[in-house]
């Protein structure tokens, strides 16, 4: 089926057409050439990592962060259970026991109380997820992390452009990771990056993107050969998907400021619609500069969660929701997850609702979704 308003799109502008166009006709398409590069550095300097990798999805990126992390088999991590399946999988994959830790009300992220109970002798790295862009409480968490020497790991995939008190996400972490899917504010289809703040991990990180060689040092005339050196795979991202990026990196201010009016414009037009029913609109608290990736209400109950995506579907308007809560999944089960564990992730998770919001949403389409929503009475 398809909606009149869609709940995504990915944006199209000449740039990006003539960006690809220029990739195709260079004659380099394999990955690290200098469209990867470009893209690279236009990272570094807007989130001030020591060094930005670009790799072929977030889930990647998160599989990079766990291999660097190591450790042995039966070692844990600590995972929002509120978040997409990947920040936990990419390290079960590689043998770390997920242990799942409950968000809170406001923010819907994780915070170092939530965090605390579960750090035991195992634990080795804290991975959080800023949800919408919305910072967790990094000071807290990094001393919590500091405290018990572990790593902190940002999935920072809802949070690029976005700050706290200044300081930019995808800077607190020894790593962070950027997603550049087709619903992220910047895209080339499918793609993602690891920010290295700690640069130590630069140069294995490097080894495991390139198959486990020391290719990139050979690229740099480091070495005078490439060989296999460790463990790795092959996480590149391909030219023309970072061609793709570069022309939305480059325009990133003109659209952040679309995505900052169409998210302002849901506040104001929809609070009080949200006092008069009960729903909840976002709560951004002070300090917290965040990058309009997503618009979320929260309905009273499930039931008129449910009523208001018929409305709206009723109007071919599609709104979505998500994550379901990772420790009540078939596979969080198995690491132990059972109901009642998180109980703030398993009720948030029945009322949220996502509107559509994407970089070209005209102004006359959100008008439409907002008088629709305006119309429905929970
Ligand atoms: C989109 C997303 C991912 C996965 O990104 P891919 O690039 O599709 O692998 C991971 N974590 C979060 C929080 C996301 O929103």
């Amino acid at each position: 089926m398809t909606y009149r308003i869609p709940f995504n799109r990915p944006t199209t502008t000449p740039e990006i057409v003539s960006s690809l166009a220029e990739a195709v006709t260079s004659g380099i398409l394999a990955g690290n050439g200098p469209a990867t590069r470009s893209c690279e550095s236009i990272l570094e300097q807007v989130t001030g990592a020591r060094k930005a990798l670009l790799t072929n999805s977030c889930t990647g990126a998160l599989e990079m962060a766990a291999r660097l992390l190591g450790g042995e088999p039966g070692d844990e991590i600590i995972v929002p259970s509120f978040t997409f399946v990947s920040t936990a999988n990419a390290f079960a994959g590689c043998g770390l026991r997920p242990v799942f830790a409950d968000c809170r009300r406001d923010t819907f992220n994780v915070d170092a109380a939530t965090i605390a109970p579960l750090i035991g002798a195992r634990t080795r790295a804290i991975v959080v997820m800023h949800y919408g862009g919305v910072a967790c409480d990094m000071d807290a968490i990094g001393s919590l992390a500091r405290r018990h020497g572990l790593m902190v790991i940002e999935d920072n995939a809802h949070g690029l452009f976005g700050a706290c008190n200044g300081r930019q996400l995808g800077s607190f972490g020894s790593l962070a990771t950027q997603s550049f899917h087709e619903t992220k504010n910047v895209t080339s289809g499918e793609g993602g990056a690891l920010l290295i703040n700690d640069a130590g991990l630069i140069d294995r990180a490097e080894i495991i993107r390139e198959k486990g060689t020391d290719r990139s040092r050979f690229f740099r005339g480091q070495v005078d050969k490439y060989t296999w050196v460790d463990y790795g795979s092959n996480y590149l991202c391909s030219e023309l998907q970072a061609a793709c990026l570069l022309a939305q990196l480059r325009c990133r201010d003109v659209i952040q400021g679309k995505r900052a009016a169409i998210w302002r414009r849901y506040d104001v037009a929809l609070r009080d619609w949200a006092q008069a029913n009960d729903v909840r609109l976002p709560i951004v608290p002070p300090g917290c500069d965040h990058p309009s990736h997503l618009y979320a209400v929260l309905l009273p109950d499930a039931t008129a969660r449910a009523r208001l995506i018929q409305h709206l579907q009723a109007r071919s308007i599609l709104a979505v929701f998500h994550y379901v809560p990772l420790h009540l999944s078939p596979m969080g089960r198995r690491f132990g997850g059972s109901p009642g564990a998180c109980p703030v992730a398993e009720d948030i998770s029945e009322r949220l609702l996502r509107l559509p919001l994407f970089t070209d949403l005209t102004a006359d389409d959100q008008a439409t979704v907002i008088e629709s929503i305006r119309g429905f009475t929970v």
